[in-house]
């Protein structure tokens, strides 16, 4: 098969099981391939009309026959919608790269057949919601109900576009809810493959419901009267706007926000381990990846040998076109991140950190940045602090493992991380003393059974595992009067 990305022109949202064009005509987003800068498509951008069209039918949906099915009937269908979009995975996969430059070997698992994976987790786990739980309380015998929340906005970033949409719509409608998805404008197009798997998979009109959209969009979504609940991927920034607005209205939200992850090698790490799995771990989607641990810091004893290893490993990367099966690093999703992380490359120049390796721009079109190493990096200054979202790594020294944690600890963020030692007691002592969400021993590997969130900056909630389930349900106790004795 060919991985060609094949893009079909949308001029319409999918909102109630159809095809509709734009409520009030407005212009739409030129969707430009990260490798050339060449336009694939223009596609319409959603107003607050098209918005409230979307929100119209999923509650309607939920207050149909949706709202009446039981946790088995929502399973089957979950598992054709996971085969369907199974059977799209290579052309979606390709499609997203073309978007966004993921090189074509991340964007087949975790754009292509992550979906489908995590459609079929939570369909597994729709079919046991319905045991009724009833329980013998101290004053009555309780029925405790998981009734849906409701109608859930999800909104999602550019990065791993179809793995964070199925993030929200798996567990949402195991549990019977209903979905609005507003997706990044930047990938507006592979958003769609969702809509061609449900009507394919027969999900009802309505359950699923596709507005690609600019910020405007996206916060009136939020504000929706007639949303129940929000789950949303992005920047922390934009986590905190919309927490605001959530607070306010007191409508349960689920945030998974930015990251600075901290990789922290000891004495004893094996060196070739951690180099094999460097572009994985710490520069993943050209280094576009929330969890990566963009901060590696390193014991006093093998700094020198790690820095110039670390150099030398990432000077040797691929650069080159996503869609090919051997690149390693592809171009950033837009100019503008190109401009944002060139700004960051910038400012570590400009404050002392030794770059080591480039800094540079690839002669290519598209938007390329060249791999790029900071050693002796300051964790005060702001290429450690801040999130850069490029292909940019910062290398520290530590002298004691408590200065280790005390560094890895000094960030804004708490979402992934990594331990890198051979002795695995030591590396889960460490891992234990690590404010955040997830970290990895001697890799790092996201797994659909695990609950996956941040704590600080980094967000509020979890998603997948089933743990990701529980915030799509109201729960409801009824009380029974017990027989009189
Ligand atoms: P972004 O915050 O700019 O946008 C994300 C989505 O939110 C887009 O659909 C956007 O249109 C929408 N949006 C922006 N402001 C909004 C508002 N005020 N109200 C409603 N919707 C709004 O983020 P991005 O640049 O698309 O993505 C990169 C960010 O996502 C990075 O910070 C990255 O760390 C984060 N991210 C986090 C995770 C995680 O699981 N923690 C995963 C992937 C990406």
């Amino acid at each position: 098969m060919s991985l060609s990305g094949e893009v079909t022109l949308r001029s319409s949202f999918f909102v109630g099981g159809d095809w509709r064009p734009p409520v009030v005509p407005r212009p739409g987003r030129l969707i430009q391939e990260a490798a050339t800068g060449k336009v694939l498509a223009e596609t319409p951008m959603a107003s607050e009309a098209d918005v409230d069209a979307a929100v119209r039918a999923a509650r309607h949906a939920l207050e149909g026959a949706w709202g009446k099915t039981t946790g088995a009937e929502r399973s089957q269908v979950m598992r054709r919608l996971a085969d369907e979009l199974k059977a799209r995975a290579p052309q979606t996969a390709a499609l997203v790269t073309r978007e966004n430059g993921t090189p074509i070997t991340t964007s087949l698992p975790a754009n292509g057949y992550a979906p489908g994976v995590i459609l079929k987790v939570y369909a597994k786990l729709a079919e046991s919601l319905d045991q009724p739980d009833e329980r013998q309380g101290r004053l009555a015998t309780i029925n405790v109900r998981r009734e849906p929340v409701g109608v859930v906005a999800a909104i999602t970033p550019w990065n791993y576009p179809q793995s964070l949409a199925a993030m929200k719509i798996a567990p949402a409608l195991a549990a019977g809810c209903t979905v609005v998805l507003k997706p990044s404008p930047e990938t507006a197009l592979d958003s769609y493959v969702w809509a061609d798997a449900a009507e394919a998979a027969g999900l009802p009109p309505g359950v699923l419901n596709i507005v690609p959209g600019e910020r405007d969009a996206g916060a009136h979504l939020v504000a929706h009267p007639d949303v129940d609940k929000v789950a949303f991927t992005g920047s922390t920034a934009a986590g905190r706007a919309i927490g605001e607005v959530c607070g306010r209205l007191l409508r349960p939200v689920t945030l998974e926000l930015g990251g600075k992850s901290a990789a922290i090698v000891t004495e004893d790490a094996d060196l070739d381990a951690f180099l094999k799995a460097l572009p994985e771990h710490s520069l993943a989607n050209n280094g576009q990846t929330c969890h990566a641990s963009t901060r590696i810091l390193v014991a006093r004893s093998r700094y020198t040998e790690f820095v110039d290893a670390i150099t030398e490993t990432v000077a040797s990367l691929r650069i080159g076109d996503p869609l090919e099966l051997g690149t390693q690093v592809g171009p950033l999703v837009s100019a503008a991140q190109r401009e944002r992380v060139l700004g960051y490359i910038e400012d570590g120049r400009r404050t002392g950190a030794r770059l080591t390796t480039g800094g540079g721009v690839p002669p290519r079109p598209g938007w390329f940045v060249e791999p790029t190493v900071f050693a002796d990096v300051d964790n005060a200054g702001r290429i450690a602090r801040e999130e850069i979202f490029g292909p940019v790594l910062c290398v520290l020294p530590y002298d004691d493992e408590d200065q280790a944690v005390q560094i890895a600890n000094d960030s804004e963020y708490g979402l992934g991380g990594t331990i890198w030692s051979t002795d695995e007691d030591r590396a889960r002592q460490l891992a234990a003393r690590i404010r955040t969400g997830s970290i990895g021993i001697n890799h790092y590997a996201l797994d659909p059974l695990a609950p996956f969130g941040g704590v600080k900056a980094s967000g509020l909630g979890r998603e997948l595992g089933p743990e990701g389930l529980q915030p799509y349900f109201a729960l409801k106790s009824v009380y029974t009067k017990p027989e009189a004795r």
